[in-house]
């Protein structure tokens, strides 16, 4: 059974097709063809995750999939959230991105916040949500030269190293990407067998 991963991002779909079930056909945006844009309108994570899904879905005529992810920082009522990729404005850098974050909760003790990742998978008109989470904090300042977006100022619960610091090996087990795939990965292996 062919599936389009929503995305043109190839460090995903290589994660993932790391993990898929064998009688799955894992497809990128650029292995169908599809290059327009779509817009990231909605307010939630799960709005966001489907409207992509969705749009790809009818566009292939193919059950397709889609994720989308934020950064919630609790003293900030959970922004960056669903406005992680531009906190520092349209087409911010992560650097940027980063400074924003550090000076928004400069002197706020309390430095809690959570990766939240939301998959959406649309077959004709069914939706279904996969979610994962991970708790962490923020750091005082950057750390670390791994991973990539706000990775050098989260702090993972149970660890003392960013996740910049950490092994991409390690990351990848215990991230809030990772879970959500492994759920949606448990969801297909059942759909497999039976
Ligand atoms: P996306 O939905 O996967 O494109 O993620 C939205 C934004 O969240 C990205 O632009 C990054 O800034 C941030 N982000 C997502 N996943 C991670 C991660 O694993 N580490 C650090 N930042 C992330």
């Amino acid at each position: 059974m062919e599936l389009v991963f929503a995305t043109h991002n190839l460090n995903k779909i290589d994660e993932l097709r790391a993990m898929i079930p064998e009688s799955y056909t894992l497809l990128s945006l650029t292995d169908i063809g599809y290059d327009k844009p779509i817009a990231e309108t909605a307010s939630t994570l799960e709005g966001n995750a489907l409207i992509k899904a969705q749009t790809v879905s009818k566009n292939s005529g193919i059950p397709s999939f889609a994720d989308d992810t934020g950064l919630f920082v609790d003293v900030l009522d959970g922004a960056p959230g669903v406005h992680s990729a531009r906190y520092a404005g349209e087409n911010a850098d992560a650097r940027s991105n980063i400074r924003n974050l550090l000076n928004a909760m400069r002197d706020h003790p309390d430095r809690k916040a959570h990766f939240r990742t939301v998959i959406a998978f649309a077959v004709n008109s069914e939706v279904r949500y996969f979610e994962g989470r991970i708790d962490g904090n923020i750091a005082s300042q950057p750390r670390g030269k791994g991973g990539f977006g706000y990775d050098p100022v989260f702090i993972p619960e149970g660890y003392d190293l960013s996740f910049a610091e950490i092994p991409a090996a390690t990351k990848n087990k215990i991230s809030h990407r990772a879970l959500a795939f492994s759920t949606f990965h448990a969801y297909l292996s059942k759909l497999n067998l039976s």
